[in-house]
């Protein structure tokens, strides 16, 4: 399908890095208002790739500004123009994904094989997926002319930096909204070559502003009175502080925040497809994936053997150069994601839980960490508990689906879970229980434009993708 399409990238001289760049406002580049700039590194090598403007409340002033003036004129647009557009830059998004892909793998560290094959096809089915909506909301069973909030403030974090930017403007685009995002510190770039599509796609200038920047700058976007709608996604901290924030004010907001997933694997199910979906579940993205399966429930009958496939299977995954299209393991996003990924593993070894890591080397320079697993965890470990947001998976035991259930549910968090079993009627029966937005049968991280993607409890609230992702941006 047209979704399928991307090309096998090489090497970095598919994309053409400039030396700096500044905020994107009402159309055009621009210098942040005080003048300031910060670095953007590669993780895998810690090399400058570029120096990014950093927004501060003038800048955010200014966009939000633009984004309102462009408000009038792109909400008025019958839903067939508005398409157009985003069709369009979902093209462009298929034409330019080798750059794109070797930018994001630069700027984040993730593996070539990954953005190639899972970011950039799914950032250009989202655009394509809401595109469709455009001209269709009239007919949805909102009332004729379901009305835009106005203007978006939209947070996104450094773990899927272009796709997290695509589940939110697609959506905010297509129901009429206007935009101003800001991408995480440490990946501006790929939000920045987005805004070049915009003007490559004719976009109409205002409609989309991107600032990048960091937390003040994001605090800014939320406090601004002309602000109808705050997306944010990130850490569980920061999304509760944009709650208080604002709280007594008419804004909306959704929040997609941080989890603590657990994978269930029954004693029924096939070894070898259960011990891939594990490793999907926690290494893909070097597990900073905020619906990880950082949690194994595994059914006591089959822990030894489910572990020691696991162990074998992770010490021939390939850790290195993310460019290299055979690697599996890529670098850490960050010195201080890593040092938040080391302290954590402290805590866990210290509290008596048993580690194991793959025998891997570690490259000298850049920011790296072995695929890693605690296991004789308990509820009591703080490793089955706190978000670790890398490479690590905590390891539990059940005997009985309820014990299961009731292990799985004891979180804070309720974004994802697995279920591994080869009978269907154990799989509706366990999901139901189970208090997490997103639940997959034999299999795991799998995604898809037409599903809703949200979480219970302090996983956030509201939801993005498929049609509960435009009601999100719509006044029903
Ligand atoms: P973070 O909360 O530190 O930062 C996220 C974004 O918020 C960044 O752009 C940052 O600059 C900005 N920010 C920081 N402080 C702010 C403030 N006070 N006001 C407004 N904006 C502010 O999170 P992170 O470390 O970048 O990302 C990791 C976290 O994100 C993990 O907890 C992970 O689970 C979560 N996450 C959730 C989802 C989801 O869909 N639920 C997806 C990806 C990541």
């Amino acid at each position: 399908s047209a979704f399928d399409y991307a090309p096998a990238p090489e090497s970095r001289s598919v994309v053409d890095i400039a030396p700096s760049y500044g905020l994107f406002i009402d159309g055009e580049f621009t210098e942040a208002a005080e003048g300031k700039v910060f670095k953007t590194v590669s993780p895998s090598t810690e090399e400058v790739l570029s120096e990014v403007a950093q927004a501060g409340a003038e800048d955010v002033d200014r966009a939000v500004k633009a984004a309102r003036r462009a408000f009038e004129k792109w909400s008025a647009l019958p839903g067939s123009e508005r398409a157009k557009y985003l069709f369009r830059i979902a093209r462009i998004i298929q034409e330019r994904s080798r750059e794109l892909a070797v930018l994001e793998t630069l700027d984040n560290g993730k593996p070539i094989k990954e953005t190639r094959d899972a970011d950039l096809p799914l950032v250009a089915a989202h655009f394509f997926y809401y595109a469709g909506w455009a001209d269709k909301l009239d007919h949805a069973g909102y009332g004729a002319n379901p009305r835009p909030l106005g203007v978006a403030g939209q947070i996104i974090p450094w773990n899927f930096p272009l796709l997290m930017l695509a589940w939110k403007i697609a959506p905010a685009l297509a129901t009429g909204n206007t935009v101003v995002l800001k991408p995480a510190e440490t990946t501006p770039l790929s939000a920045l070559f987005f805004a070049d599509i915009c003007r490559q796609a004719g976009l109409p200038k205002g409609v989309v502003n991107i600032l990048t920047g960091y937390g003040d700058a994001g605090s800014a976007l939320v406090e601004h009175p002309d602000v109808n709608k705050v997306a944010f996604t990130g850490s569980t901290a920061v999304g509760k502080a944009i709650a208080r924030q604002i709280a007594g004010t008419d804004k909306k907001a959704t929040l997609e925040l941080g989890g603590k997933g657990a994978n269930i694997v029954f004693d029924d199910a096939p070894v070898d497809q259960a011990v891939e979906g594990i490793v999907t579940g926690i290494f893909f993205n070097q597990g900073q994936v905020c619906c990880a399966g950082s949690r194994l429930l595994v059914q006591e009958s089959v822990h030894d053997e489910v572990l020691h496939a696991l162990k074998r299977r992770l010490s021939t995954l390939r850790l290195g150069d993310p460019l290299d299209k055979n690697t599996d393991i890529g670098a850490i996003n960050s010195a201080e994601q890593l040092a938040r990924i080391s302290a954590l593993v402290e805590t866990g070894e210290a509290e008596g839980a048993e580690r194991w890591s793959a025998p891997c080397e570690l490259p000298s320079s850049g920011y790296w960490f072995a695929p890693t697993l605690f296991t004789g965890v308990t509820q009591a470990h703080t490793v089955a508990r706190d978000e670790i947001f890398g490479p690590v998976l905590s390891v539990l035991t059940f005997r009985t689906p309820d014990e299961a259930v009731a292990k799985a549910n004891n979180s804070q968090y309720g974004l994802s879970a697995g279920i591994w079993t080869e009978k269907g009627s154990r799989i509706l029966a366990v999901a139901n229980k189970l208090r997490a937005g997103v639940i997959w049968a034999n299999t795991f991280n799998k995604f898809d434009p037409t599903s809703p993607f949200g979480g219970y409890k302090e996983s956030g609230f509201g939801r993005e993708g498929g049609r509960h992702g435009l009601e999100a941006y719509l006044d029903v």
